[in-house]
């Protein structure tokens, strides 16, 4: 089982744009959430240190839904008059019970297809010849299958890491 180079994007905003934007961006709390969505095979787009004005300017640029922990942001315009649309994340919860809350919120499956955690870019199988002298020797040795995000051009491989998130992700009630 690969990974779709040209996924479809179910609940995508952005058909017939080329390159889509992302599906959620996240405020300057919500690093973790944002890798997790990315593993559940959600972009979502993560800016370090960004200010809550860059962020709704992001949100309206992309059309994604904005993501946030900051109580005060949803006391904005836009988007108490819904033109962007956002949903407020609980801070106590932890990274993996925010993804839960997202997913169920929107009604939202965990996708087969993960995204690359890095930066939320399409994974995309690559041929392992062609990687050999990029992958760290024990990785070439021990896998067949290796995958490279289409964005940052990480590499990636079913390793420890990668079996732990898929693990973590079964752990999701009501995946779809
Ligand atoms: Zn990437």
């Amino acid at each position: 089982m690969g990974w779709r180079q040209d996924a479809a994007r179910p609940g995508g905003y952005h058909a017939g744009m080329g390159e889509a934007g992302p599906e959620f961006v996240c405020d300057a709390m919500l690093g973790g959430l944002a890798r997790w969505l990315r593993a559940a095979g959600y972009d979502a787009e993560f800016t370090y240190g960004i200010d809550d004005q860059r962020l709704i300017r992001r949100a309206v640029q992309t059309a994604a839904t904005l993501l946030s922990s900051d109580g005060k942001l949803f006391e904005r315009n836009l988007i108490r008059d819904k033109t962007v649309k956002a949903l407020f994340v609980p801070r106590e919860l932890n990274k993996l019970q925010q993804l839960s809350f997202v997913l169920r919120e929107f009604k939202l499956p965990v996708r087969p297809e993960p995204r690359c955690m890095a930066c939320g870019g399409e994974l995309a199988e690559v041929q392992k010849q062609s990687i050999q002298g990029d992958a760290p020797p024990k990785a070439y040795a021990a896998y067949e299958q290796f995958w490279r995000c289409s964005r940052c051009g990480k590499l990636l491989w079913r390793g420890t890491h990668w079996n732990r998130i898929t693990a973590r992700l079964k752990e999701i009630p009501g995946r779809g």
